[in-house]
């Protein structure tokens, strides 16, 4: 039984630099009613992702911005409450772009079916989810990885970055993670595999990837930008590949932004650089998602979530992106 108020997360203000709670507002609405073809959903388990601050900023070429005073944009894994599309029953979990809300309208065509004999529903939203495919089809459709291949991952704690490795290790290459913490570093080698991992923040980046990439760096998979790309790129090996999946130290930048400044070891090494957009790559999610859920099954994929309880700590939450706090896939338990 649906409740009468909807409680919604609202943008308020563009963020200026790194964003903050006041950018956000927690309004109250009514309860949505479904068309035609439409859903009434309750979410369970909301999705923060760092690509939303480029939604809520003014930024509109990678996707339209939010629209001052609208729901904040964001996946999630509800429930269905009402149905008026064939296709779902109530009872259904869905997964849906439905935003930061209690409650939501979506069309039926817009919502997935999640299937909950795969994994905990919570990995709908991270291993099995956005995060885990863009790891896998980046990797693999854009990094083409070799046996013997040594990949470089940055953020590699994260959501994405964790399972870049572990894929890399899968394929039978050397994987090298760079984080921001010596506890998130001892995860990466003594949990998930990784043969080497680097602290960006304290270790001479340069210095540790030579240690670390003897003959080079055959794949970069790309999240951060900044200064970790400008040790990196220098260190790529001949025909090398670069996965550009994200630049999250760029993110909160005013002025230029930085991703690489100096082409010339493209030149030099013959390195493919390709950008990587998961939503460009629907036609692939069903089989990254049946072998990601098969290793999981195995016991050869990990996955850790940092799970925030309500709602209403959704914003302090997403504010912790920027900070290192987030260890594991970030998601807010909405309800039951
Ligand atoms: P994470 O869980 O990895 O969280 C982001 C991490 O980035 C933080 O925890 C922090 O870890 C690190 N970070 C923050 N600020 C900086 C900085 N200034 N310099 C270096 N590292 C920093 O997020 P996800 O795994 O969800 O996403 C990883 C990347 O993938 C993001 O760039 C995201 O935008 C991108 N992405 C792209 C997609 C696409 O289709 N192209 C789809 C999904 C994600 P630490 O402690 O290590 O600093």
């Amino acid at each position: 039984m649906a409740a009468s108020i909807n409680r919604q997360v609202v943008l308020t203000a563009r963020p200026d630099g790194n964003p903050r709670e006041s950018d956000f507002e927690m309004r109250e609405g009514a309860m949505p009613a479904p068309g035609a073809g439409q859903l009434l959903v309750r979410t369970i388990w909301l999705s923060l992702d760092p690509y939303m601050r480029l939604r809520i900023g003014d930024n509109e070429q990678y996707f339209p911005a939010v629209p001052l005073g609208d729901v904040v944009i964001g996946g999630a894994i509800s429930q269905v409450v009402a149905s008026r599309h064939s296709d779902f029953a109530e009872g259904d979990y869905i997964e849906a772009y439905s935003g930061w809300q209690d409650y939501a309208v979506v069309d039926g065509g817009a919502a997935r079916k999640v299937d909950a004999t795969l994994g905990p529903l919570s990995t709908a939203l991270g291993v099995l989810g956005m995060p885990g495919l863009t790891a896998y089809l980046g990797l693999i459709d854009v990094g083409k990885p070799e046996p013997g291949d040594t990949v470089v991952v940055s953020a590699a704690s994260g959501a994405v970055g964790a399972i870049v490795g572990q894929v890399a290790k899968i394929a039978g290459c050397r994987a090298v993670g760079i984080a921001g913490s010596e506890r998130k570093n001892a995860y990466l080698t003594d949990e998930l595999g990784f043969d080497a991992a680097i602290n960006y923040k304290t270790d001479d980046i340069a210095a540790a990837l030579d240690r670390a990439c003897p003959n080079g760096i055959n794949i970069y998979f790309e999240n951060v930008g900044g200064a970790v790309s400008e040790a990196v790129y220098p260190r790529l090996a001949p025909r090398a590949r670069v996965v550009v999946c994200g630049g999250v130290s760029q993110y909160n930048l005013k002025g230029p932004q930085t991703t690489v400044s100096n082409l010339q070891n493209i030149l030099f090494t013959e390195a493919k650089v390709g950008g990587f957009n998961i939503f460009s790559y629907e036609a692939r999610y069903e089989d990254g998602r049946q072998r990601l859920a098969r290793w999981l099954a195995e016991g050869r994929l990990k996955y850790k979530e940092d799970v925030v309880h309500g709602l209403e700590n959704a914003t302090a939450a997403f504010l912790r992106f920027f900070d290192g706090e987030v260890f594991g896939k970030l998601m807010v338990k909405v309800a039951q």
